[in-house]
């Protein structure tokens, strides 16, 4: 029997850089990340039912980012703050999500949604205690933010079929999640959410 987990009023969604360039056919594809979209807007509808926080976390990068192949970095132009593959598909509707910008300094990766943006600040001022994190991706931004909010004290929820991961090394998505549960993150699935 699949257990259920039961929604609180000191829980919350982040969802990770859902945005065109991480998309099919954007700057930055990550394959069958598609596949996630119906699942997490699922997961954003049951969040607005029950009137619980939605966080959305964006790339947010100036033109010569130091991730920025161009400026000696590991990856092609991507997120370019403003452009369209930094803005999420329209059909990914999530009209009472707080946008979370990161990444936004020339000099500075930064991969998770906590770093040097004013997450943490919103869920404290919220009570919020646990997070249930999903999106892009699995190895890099979705790994750094569970990370953080660990580190943070919160209790988090990886929605695991609401991930993808680049994989630039073949099983680089499957240690992710392995490092994410040994933090402590429960993996969670949609049959698990109760009504
Ligand atoms: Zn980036």
């Amino acid at each position: 029997m699949i257990p259920t987990i039961t929604l609180m009023p000191s829980d919350a969604l982040l969802i990770i850089d859902i945005q065109n360039d991480f998309l099919t056919g954007g700057a930055l594809s990550i394959s069958g990340s598609h596949e996630i979209l119906p699942t997490l807007l699922g997961y954003v509808r049951r969040f607005q039912t029950h009137g619980l926080p939605i966080f959305l976390s964006r790339d947010w990068h100036p033109p010569d980012h130091c991730s920025f192949l161009s400026q000696g970095g590991p990856w092609p132009t991507h997120c370019v703050a403003g452009s369209p593959g930094s803005l999420p598909p329209s059909s990914f509707t999530t009209p009472t999500a707080v946008i979370i910008y990161k990444a936004k300094d020339r000099d500075e990766e930064a991969y998770s949604a906590f770093h040097h943006t004013e997450l943490d600040r919103h869920l404290q001022a919220l009570n919020v205690r646990r997070l249930f994190i999903g999106g892009l991706a699995t190895d890099y931004c979705v790994l750094n933010s569970v990370k953080d909010a660990r580190t943070l004290g919160y209790d988090v929820c990886l929605l695991m079929d609401g991930i993808k991961a680049v994989n630039l090394q073949p099983e680089s998505g499957l240690r992710a999640e392995a490092e994410m549960i040994h933090l402590g993150a429960l993996p969670v699935q949609w049959e698990m959410l109760g009504t």
